[in-house]
């Protein structure tokens, strides 16, 4: 069977464009569902649509319908913009309220006269010179207006002819509903839709459970009454799917960061180690091993200070508080690193050994006090007991 459908037997009215200056064909198309019936028929279309619209599955077919709209909203507002021009150049102007004093068709009519006068002479070359190709960009652009509308046209004859399918539409602001059609009666004319590809010939069922709270009751009778928690919906508008994609960033972030903690922190685990302060009433808690480090070196720096000093004279104590308890800490940190990168503790204590000699030698320039303090610092090195 070959259905032929012509604006004509659609009832529908063919729009003669704006001004009338290329008188629009009609959407000529032939549609039938047995795709081998007619060759010829079947590549004039592919070179019309760009695609097989008699066999393609609904997806497919509605990404080209959804193109062309897009191609069409542009044609239009490429259209406007070169009327707009011409308004200009033939010294029309802006009114209070943003229109134009003289219509579009004024207009267009009085450039073409001008035109035509300048080109018989009747008119200054200067004006034919003035108009003559901001009136050929509109006319031009006019017939690209034209030629995107017929492909709308056709494409919607061709669903028409198939026998249709289910289609979703998501107006595009917060809170939106999805809607089968750009036709709802709960719609204004300048609504606008994120056309849902995706779901081009799903049934009703899967739409509407997708939509979730955002399914529109007057297209989908079916749909169920909810709000956002109690029918979560799947399908986001472009805004909604940026702010997912932030806070996903912001989350992966702080993974990073977390993980970068952990990667820096004096455990295997990734968690900070808290060990007792000898001088405090209160533990230590070291996130990073370069903290534990100091906090071990800076602590035996003290001491052996505090020791070498004393032990110069008879009389003096050379016990220093919270000795035993640091040593023990420092044993902690010793054992909790060595874990870390699983090697021995001799390696981790000769490590920090050599950190507090070399900051000996930084901070005692004499060689005798200096030498004190080196045989403290790896006195106090040795494991405790
Ligand atoms: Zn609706």
């Amino acid at each position: 069977m070959t259905g032929i459908v012509r604006k004509r037997d659609t009832g529908e009215k063919g729009n003669g464009g704006e001004f009338g200056t290329t008188k629009r064909g009609e959407a000529n198309l032939q549609v039938t569902s047995d795709a081998g019936a007619d060759d010829a028929t079947g590549t004039a279309l592919i070179e019309r649509f760009g695609f097989d619209v008699r066999t393609a599955d609904p997806v497919e077919f509605d990404e080209h319908a959804k193109s062309a709209g897009e191609e069409l909203a542009r044609a239009r507002s490429r259209q406007r913009a070169s009327v707009d021009a011409l308004h200009r150049a033939i010294g029309d102007r802006k009114q209070a309220g943003g229109s134009w004093g003289k219509s579009d068709e004024e207009v267009v009519g009085a450039a073409h006269e001008w035109v035509t006068l300048a080109d018989g002479g009747a008119a200054s070359e200067a004006t034919g010179h003035r108009l003559r190709e901001p009136l050929r960009n509109v006319q031009a652009d006019q017939e690209k207006l034209e030629r995107s509308r017929e492909q709308v046209d056709g494409l919607e004859a061709a669903f028409r002819v198939r026998g249709g399918w289910n289609r979703a539409f998501l107006v595009a602001n917060a809170n939106g509903h999805v809607h089968s059609s750009t036709s709802c009666s709960t719609c204004r004319p300048t609504t606008q839709y994120a056309w849902m590809t995706d779901y081009s010939g799903a049934d009703e069922n899967a739409i509407v459970s997708d939509a979730g709270y955002r399914a529109c009751t007057t297209c989908y009778p079916t749909a169920p009454v909810g709000d956002e928690r109690s029918l979560p919906t799947k399908m986001l508008t472009d805004e909604e799917k940026q702010d997912e994609v932030r806070r996903e960033n912001e989350r992966a972030a702080r993974a990073a960061k977390k993980a970068k903690a952990a990667a820096n922190a004096p455990t295997s685990t990734g968690e900070p180690l808290t060990v007792p302060d000898g001088m405090s009433r209160y533990p230590e808690t070291l996130k990073t091993e370069r903290t534990a480090k100091s906090w071990a070196v800076n602590g035996v720096l003290e001491e052996a200070s505090f020791v070498a000093y004393r032990e110069q004279f008879d009389d003096a104590s050379t016990d220093f508080p919270g000795s035993t308890v640091n040593r023990s800490s420092r044993d902690v940190i010793v054992e909790s690193l060595a874990d870390k990168h699983g090697s021995d503790t001799d390696g981790i204590r000769d490590e920090l050994r050599q950190k507090a000699h070399a900051k000996a030698k930084r901070e005692y320039t004499d060689e005798t006090v200096r030498a004190r303090v080196v045989g403290q610092i790896d006195d106090l090195f040795r494991p405790s007991a």
